[in-house]
């Protein structure tokens, strides 16, 4: 408790605009709770549009500079920004659990992972190369170089705290571009926490600026109409997203969208089911089913269907429900109430359709917004489980006959994020490659997410991607100049 308190009181709770730690105009705040209790964190800043104006004005002042600052003292912050989120893991991984409800000990690792992109792309920052040749006719000389896009806007989802700004603000420092970024209202405290280490680092003013406000829509809509801003980057659900696009399509803005996820999670007749098993628990149950990784439909093939939903079973009846601090626990909160009627909305339709509950189901009576982490069985075609996004400890199972109809099932939705198959078939593995509609896939592994890997999906699980190589030319345009050759 008292560890607990000292921390919230080293969090900034104000507006961080060119380099200094502000009020929001008229001094409006807001509160931020624990999803475990319900209590009070913190009263940080309400941003308002002028507030959101001022921080854009603040990165366009410093793009030009921070664009001529050489690649090797971008990746040298860049290098400082992560050696000091591991110093403060364990402060971070606290406030994430403080502020977004995951047991402690998966925010560690949520600290780990956040971090390696700001490691990623501070060695990725001097590696920005074009290419240079002679054209087909042998007159000229075809020069090609990489740019910074310039200024631009994040805006980012409770679930991941750390990692979601990480993942974003490094590509776009390395790369040479300078950041607003406006982090989901009901966990902001990271965001603000990230900014005074990128401080300590030695981050030129306003090269990032963060806003933390409840009115998401009011103060994005003038940044994104702002003719000065070149790139919105957002990660969030399919429906806001869509509605971002078509601001962005105004000023023909550089996008990347990483939007909703509905992941088929295959297991074969052929798969090793003790890594199946491990797998699922991984692919449900890590966030408390909170990620847009998560896997959302269990299509298991109907020869080891019963074997694998005992095994499940079992495994889930031996997690422990808690608050995110306390020792042992597997399941925290869930972000909200709403979450939890609608993890229980879900349920009741498939019940209702004929599906069948092998363990939980129940909201956790007391304070807090927990649910039971539930399996769920024989969900028939029709279901919202199986159409929505579940993002809560639900594992959905339903069954398959032949291949073709598992990648039928599997490609039947308009999301495309990941999928996970479990095979021990070399030719059935690649097939699936090719086969699924998918923009990342764990082929015998329950968790893909790597900063040296290319995140994002196909469909409308979103367009672009973060972290690899391909990370860095989200924030990179191409310029060609043609020299005759005299
Ligand atoms: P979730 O359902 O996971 O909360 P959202 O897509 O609603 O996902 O939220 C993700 C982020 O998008 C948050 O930072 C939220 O404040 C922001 N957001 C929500 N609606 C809008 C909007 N209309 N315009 C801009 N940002 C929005």
């Amino acid at each position: 408790e008292a560890a607990e308190w000292s921390l919230l009181e080293m969090v900034p709770n104000k507006l961080f605009i060119n380099g200094r730690w502000e009020e929001a105009e008229e001094r409006l705040t807001f509160d931020v709770k624990d999803p475990a209790t319900g209590r009070v964190l913190s009263s940080i800043a309400d941003a308002s549009p002028a507030d959101a104006i001022r921080a854009l004005d603040a990165a366009v002042a410093a793009q030009d500079s921070w664009a001529a600052t050489s690649p090797r003292v971008r990746s040298e912050i860049l290098r400082r920004a992560f050696e000091l989120v591991i110093r403060h893991t364990d402060e971070l991984a606290l406030l994430m659990t403080l502020e977004m409800g995951k047991p402690l000990a998966e925010a560690k690792g949520e600290v780990a992972y956040g971090a390696e992109f700001l490691r990623w792309f501070s060695e990725e920052a001097v590696r920005i190369s074009g290419r240079y040749g002679v054209n087909p006719e042998g007159t000229g000389h075809m020069i090609v170089s990489e740019h910074p896009v310039g200024p631009c806007y994040f805006i980012t989802p409770w679930n991941f705290p750390l990692a979601m700004a990480t993942r974003k603000i490094a590509p776009a420092l390395a790369a040479g571009c300078t950041v607003v970024i406006k982090p989901a209202e009901l966990t902001p405290l990271t965001t603000l926490f990230l900014a005074s280490i990128l401080e300590q680092a030695g981050l030129p003013m306003g090269v990032v600026n963060v806003i933390t406000t409840t009115r998401a829509a009011a103060i994005s809509e003038p940044v994104i109409a702002d003719p000065r801003l070149r790139k919105l980057s957002f990660t969030g659900s399919t429906p806001v997203g869509r509605r971002l696009l078509s601001q962005a399509a105004d000023n023909v803005l550089r996008v990347s969208m990483e939007l909703g996820g509905n992941a088929p999670f295959l297991v074969f007749e052929d798969a090793d089911l003790d890594l199946a098993v491990e797998g699922a628990m991984l692919a449900k149950f890590r966030n408390i089913g909170q990620a847009c990784t998560a896997a959302n439909r269990f299509i298991v093939h109907q020869s080891v269907a019963k074997e694998f939903e005992h095994r499940v079973t079992e495994r889930v009846q031996n997690m422990r429900v808690g608050r995110g601090t306390e020792k042992g626990v597997d399941i925290g909160p869930l972000i909200d109430q709403r979450a939890v009627s609608k993890a229980q909305a879900l349920v009741a339709d498939a019940l209702g359709r004929g599906a069948r509950v092998l363990t939980g189901g129940r909201e956790v009576a007391g304070e807090g917004c927990f649910i039971e982490p539930t399996v769920v069985t024989d969900v028939p075609l029709g279901s919202s489980l199986l159409s929505e996004e579940i993002f809560g400890p639900i594992l959905a199972i339903s069954t398959f006959e032949s291949e073709e109809e598992a990648v039928a099932l599997a490609n039947s939705t308009e999301f495309g994020l990941v999928s996970y198959v479990f095979t021990q078939d070399l030719a059935r593995g690649h097939r699936m490659i090719t086969q699924l509609e998918t923009g990342m896939m764990g082929l015998n592994a329950g968790v893909v997410s790597n900063a040296a890997a290319p995140f994002g999906g196909v469909k409308q699980s979103g367009l672009g991607r973060e972290g690899g190589v391909e990370g860095i030319h989200e924030f990179l345009t191409t310029k060609y100049t043609l020299v005759p050759v005299s």
